[in-house]
């Protein structure tokens, strides 16, 4: 795992000026000597001083040979597809974050690139969709919004007696808890713009390699499709980096509370978190990961939409919003917002409860978020006995 103060080390003092912060290099290119001969950058599509500097930092914080950095978490993953051929397929987990659900469904899809989605948890359902056109494994582990997680180890060792990519996109992990490409992935994917930025602040996404070659693949791509993180916004994600492992480790502690004062309401019927003892892959996560993150779901006795979307709007820290890993907690119904779209039976069908409600738990006090949350369940318990009655 990477260490504090190698990650924080690994962030260079400016060598022109000796600034410990890394500079902003808000240029659009670089003059050059003679035609050719320059300082090592000569466009800033192709290198940036900023970006080239954060690009460094997370290939270390992932154990990789090469980071890319792009404008938002699907652009990276953009990238990686770009390195599949019309006819190729993509074995998926099948609890996948919906843009990617979008990108490979309603983009990829008419290029000829077709994908299997899966229950990954079980690696036997991997091993019988592999056909001799699969390319790609792609994998999250825990998944949204139920936390479903796989052997990331177990999957790496069917990749590769397969001669298939093996991608993870490492969002809710964080290289702080896991590392796939230490357990045996090729490529692992960030939407940096959650736990890595950490702050709600910016879009950002990045692609890790192990394999030198393999990055210079998707750095081609970067370049001649040119979906870049700007200098500004790496400079931002520097400084998010900076903080991440004690902010992740503050996030699974809050979460680890918040989900134990859930398993035990009365009100709560499930509650998914693969640190409790209950959940039913709680010993892959214990075995591939040093913590259990920072999201917890839970679903209702009260099993309804209109239960779950009273208790969404009746709490005081935790706000209502899509995305999560910031310092701020964050709380979603799932039904109605990120999966919307997806068909009521086939929602339920993967776990989705019409009650669900995602909890991203941020960094403020344990006891204000508890009383904030059994606040909540106070109004929803009032509301129901006034109906009752
Ligand atoms: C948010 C997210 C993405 C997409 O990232 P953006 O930065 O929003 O483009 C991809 N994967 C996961 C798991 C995410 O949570």
């Amino acid at each position: 795992m990477s260490n504090i103060t190698n990650l924080l080390h690994s962030i260079p003092v400016d060598p022109l000026t000796g600034a410990i912060a890394v500079p902003i290099y808000q240029t659009s290119t670089f003059v050059q000597d003679a035609p050719g001969v320059n300082k090592g950058y000569d466009y800033a599509r192709t290198n940036n001083p900023t970006r080239e500097t954060l690009e460094k930092i997370v290939a270390g914080l992932e154990a990789g040979s090469t980071g890319i950095a792009f404008s938002s978490g699907l652009a990276a993953i953009d990238a990686v597809l770009k390195l599949l051929q019309s006819g190729d397929e993509i074995i998926a987990v099948d609890d996948i974050y919906g843009g990617a659900f979008r990108l490979f469904d309603k983009v990829y899809k008419k290029f000829g690139i077709n994908v299997t989605y899966v229950d990954t948890s079980d690696v036997q359902n991997i091993l019988d969709a592999i056909t001799p056109a699969t390319k790609l494994i792609w994998l999250e582990t825990p998944t949204n919004p139920t936390l479903k997680i796989s052997d990331i180890g177990a999957i790496a060792k069917i990749a590769k007696a397969h001669h298939i990519l093996f991608a993870v996109d490492n969002t809710f992990g964080t290289p702080v808890l896991q590392q796939p490409l230490g357990l045996g992935a090729d490529i692992v994917i960030h939407s940096a713009t959650k736990y890595l930025g950490g702050h709600s602040d910016l879009i950002a996404g990045l692609v890790i390699t192990k394999d030198p070659a393999l990055g210079a693949d998707i750095k081609f791509y970067q370049n001649a499709c040119g979906a870049i993180l700007s200098p500004f916004d790496s400079f931002l994600l520097i400084r998010g980096i900076e903080t991440v492992h004690l902010r992740v480790r503050q996030h699974c502690a809050n979460a680890k509370e918040i989900a134990l004062f859930l398993e035990q309401h009365p009100l709560v019927d499930k509650v998914f978190y693969p640190g409790l003892s209950s959940h039913p892959h709680h010993d892959i996560a214990k075995k591939q990961a040093k913590g259990f993150g920072g999201i917890v779901s839970f679903t209702l006795k009260n099993d309804t939409e209109a239960a779950a979307q009273q208790f969404v709007t009746a709490t005081k820290y935790f706000k209502l919003a899509e995305s999560l890993g910031g310092v701020k907690s964050l709380l979603c119904h799932p039904a109605s917002m990120t999966h919307k779209s997806i068909p009521t039976e086939k929602r339920r069908a993967a776990g989705v409860a019409d009650s669900l409600i995602r909890l991203s738990v941020g960094l403020e006090e344990p006891e204000d978020l508890l009383s904030d949350l059994a606040h909540a369940f106070h109004q929803i318990q009032s509301a129901a006995v006034a109906i009752f009655n």
